[in-house]
């Protein structure tokens, strides 16, 4: 069943702790001409809000797309369709945020390097090593895709620097809905 898409200017950032970000999303079965013009404006939506990277789920959608650009230029921005990592080695230990939860920063365990394989817009699949802040943005993305957020992975000290930040968001959610 293809996802229906609404209108882009209907869409926004998700905030944790809205349940559509704790969902698996699903294949990207036919790469059609509105998915290509969802990358584009995921771009544009992570630009404008300062970001590396945005998910699908992050917009409300639950299909397996990324975009990532490490200037955080929309024209810089690569879009990963279907994106599955492997050869995840190493150890790093960076400081990440996310769009989806705002006003947290912490430092996060991630694999090192990785290889993402994944289908581009044209429809044509690719792989590419990734090291460094790539590896961890693929990583935080692909996490995306799977309903996982940072904040799962943080050290509990870190939980409880961050506790007041998490239970404002919560209660934002509950306020807006
Ligand atoms: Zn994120």
């Amino acid at each position: 069943m293809p996802i229906e898409i609404p209108e882009f200017s209907s869409l926004n950032i998700l905030s944790y702790p809205n349940p559509v970000l704790r969902q698996n999303s699903e294949l990207i079965t036919d790469i059609t001409p509105q998915i290509i013009a969802l990358s584009e404006h995921m771009a544009d939506m992570m630009e404008q809000s300062l970001g590396i990277g945005l998910a699908a789920p992050q917009i409300g959608l639950s299909i397996r797309m990324i975009v990532i650009s490490l200037s955080g230029k929309a024209e810089h921005a690569a879009a990963f369709i279907n994106p599955v990592l492997s050869n995840l080695e190493g150890e790093t230990d960076g400081e990440e945020g996310c769009l989806s939860v705002p006003g947290v920063r912490a430092n996060v365990k991630r694999y090192s390097t990785c290889t993402v394989t994944a289908t581009n817009i044209h429809g044509k699949e690719f792989s590419l090593d990734a090291d460094e802040l790539l590896s961890i943005a693929l990583q935080h993305e692909t996490d995306h895709l799977e309903g996982k957020l940072f904040i799962d992975k943080i050290s509990s000290v870190s939980k409880l620097v961050y506790r007041r930040a998490l239970k404002k968001l919560e209660a934002d959610y509950k306020n807006n809905k």
